[in-house]
């Protein structure tokens, strides 16, 4: 209770005297704290007769992009039912439960017990949308492929919406690490590197999916990376880091772009300021259910669904698919991978249940590759988000057992260690590392919101010695003892006997330890519609499609059986640019 309010509760209880305080109680102001996904949300709500006025977001650290609603829409919602008994909002689930427990702890700290909800009091403002609408180019999902064929399809003259099912823009593109891999790129020669180019670029990509891609797609994607980033940097506005570039695996060089704050919020949140300037309509809550298809077999427009109601969506031009991949359809997942099942969570956004595929599909395109899907082995049991805290891992960092044994090296291939997890107890694992590796990228502190997050969620501890490491994850403590003596003998180079650790065990015999529990995800989808370098969308037997182009990750051609890091960027941006100018030119 503030200073203030205090001193007129007191007044009004003396004025009337017996009159109940409940009834005449004047406005307070407590704070509460829940946990978002990415650390604590902490608000202060005014309460007034035990009813809330007001809530004040005073500390957090959501997406901004994804949590916009729940700051905007979630919070007047409680404000208006007075209550918290209400629905989360879809793909923002862990940042609306972390408002919702904020608020319910500020009600418990003011003494207030919060109803059950009158959700007839929230006023929905659902917008007038005529049922038909006509436009030139209509592009479906706004991730990063959506946003550059939707802004590039406008700038050639074209009238442009672009359809989101989800309430939030961003898709995976919005979580990604978004960097982006490009030859020949302005930082390389800042740091000595001046023998890449988009002919090996092309290589890598193609050896690391393991030949099966398509050679003149992957051709294209490289040869205009460079083109497509400039083109995001001078013209989008999104910010890379000047001096520093990132070295993923199966690259010959190091080639990848990092987004200022390396994700990708830089690069959509830029996409949204460029869509609004230029006045191209984003509808979010819009989900595409069908293509359209004229009498000669053209593609001419989707119908959609918002809130129960049908639309259509007439397209002159042509139809720009852009709605990302299926790793979050667990059904699908298996469907085309039985040996990815159930047990995988998932690291992506909840948009990414790939119904639009099978859309393209029923129009007549050829879906490809679906079964290749990659897994990222070390992911929140809770949220299936990869835990980039345990990177620790690429240091010396251990993956033990309920056992607390060792079960494979722990720098094997994604899909080894994802499969070789789901084998141990419980189908989890247990990364532990010390200062000593810790000390290497310092994970913990580059990312003190995950670290938050998870020990709050209770996955995570920091102890001083194996003990306690033990008494948190019921390890054996004689086996855990056992285990990291055996590692300390081990260690360097060419000396791990059991597992053949690649850059050498390291020394673990002093504290402090961390730990964290880890399960794998499904986390990249390479499969989808068989596309040619223009974008289009094929058939089976090789035709193009008219009216349909395709851009992203809802394609299935550029990276065979394995997406290296950093190339879902270039291929996002570069082929979404050539969709949209493509479907642009088919409306004239
Ligand atoms: P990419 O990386 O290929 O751009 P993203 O996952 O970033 O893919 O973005 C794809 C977007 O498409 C997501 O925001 C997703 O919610 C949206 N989407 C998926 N299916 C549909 C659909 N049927 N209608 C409208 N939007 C969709």
């Amino acid at each position: 209770m503030n200073y203030k309010s205090t001193i007129l509760a007191a007044a009004t209880a003396l004025v009337f005297g017996t009159v109940s305080f409940q009834a005449f109680a004047a406005p307070v102001t407590t704070e509460g704290t829940g946990v978002g996904k990415h650390g604590d949300v902490t608000v202060a709500v005014t309460f007034d007769n035990g009813k809330i006025q007001d809530i004040k977001v005073l500390k957090e650290k959501e997406n901004p992009v994804l949590a916009q609603k729940v700051y905007k829409d979630l919070r007047s919602d409680i404000i208006a039912s007075n209550s918290t008994d209400l629905d989360d909002i879809s793909g923002a689930t862990f940042s609306s439960k972390g408002l919702k427990q904020a608020v319910e702890d500020a009600a418990k700290n003011a003494g207030i017990k919060l109803s059950k909800g009158d959700k007839k009091a929230i006023k929905k403002v659902e917008k007038a949308l005529p049922k038909v609408n006509n436009y030139d180019v209509v592009v479906v999902g706004a991730g990063g492929a959506g946003f550059s064929a939707a802004i590039t399809a406008k700038n050639a003259g074209a009238n442009v919406v672009l359809l989101e099912k989800m309430p939030a823009v961003g898709g995976n593109s919005l979580i990604s690490g978004a960097e982006m891999n490009v030859a020949k790129n302005w930082v390389q020669p800042k740091l000595g590197i001046n023998d890449d180019s988009p002919e090996l670029h092309a290589q890598d990509t193609f050896k690391g999916g393991d030949k099966k891609g398509d050679m003149k797609v992957i051709n294209v994607m490289t040869h205009n990376a460079l083109d497509a980033a400039k083109w995001c940097k001078d013209y989008i506005g999104v910010n890379f880091e000047p001096d520093n570039l990132f070295f993923f695996g199966g690259h010959s060089r190091k080639r990848a772009l990092i987004p200022e704050g390396h994700t990708g919020t830089e690069f959509i949140s830029k996409f949204m300021h460029k869509a609004e300037e230029l006045g191209i309509p984003v509808i979010t809550n819009m989900k595409m259910v069908d293509l359209i298809k004229n009498a000669e077999g053209r593609v001419v427009g989707v119908k959609a669904e918002m809130n129960g109601q049908e639309y259509t969506f007439n397209a002159k031009g042509g139809v720009v698919l852009a709605t990302g991949g299926f790793g979050a359809n667990a059904q699908m997942v298996k469907k085309y991978n039985p040996k990815i099942d159930e047990r995988f969570k998932t690291t992506d956004a909840p948009g990414s249940t790939g119904e639009a595929l099978y859309m393209a599909e029923k129009a007549g395109a050829q879906l490809v590759n679906m079964g290749y899907i990659q897994t990222y082995p070390i992911c929140d049991p809770i949220s299936g988000v990869i835990e980039l805290i345990a990177d620790a891992r690429f240091d010396g960092a251990l993956m033990l057992n309920q056992d607390a044994k060792r079960f494979v090296e722990e720098l094997d291939r994604r899909d080894v260690l994802s499969h070789a997890i789901l084998k141990q107890p419980g189908g989890y694992c247990w990364v532990l590392w010390n200062d000593n590796i810790g000390k290497i990228s310092n994970t913990v502190k580059t990312h003190t919101n995950e670290y938050e997050a998870f020990t709050k969620q209770g996955i995570m501890k920091t102890c001083e010695d194996l003990k306690c490491i033990a008494d948190f994850t019921k390890m054996p403590y004689d086996q855990l003892v056992k285990t990291i003596d055996r590692v300390n003998t081990m260690t360097g180079k060419g000396n791990d006997k059991d597992f053949n650790h690649r850059s050498g065990l390291m020394d673990m015999s002093q504290g402090k330890y961390y730990v964290i529990k880890a399960v794998p995800s499904t986390h990249h989808t390479m499969g989808g519609i068989r596309i040619n370098e223009k974008a289009q969308a094929l058939t089976a037997d090789g035709k193009v499609i008219p009216g349909l182009w395709a851009a992203g990750e809802v394609t299935g051609v550029t990276h065979g059986t394995n997406r290296l890091g950093g190339n879902a960027y270039t291929d996002i941006i570069v082929f979404g640019r050539i969709a949209g100018q493509a479907a642009a030119q088919a409306a004239k």
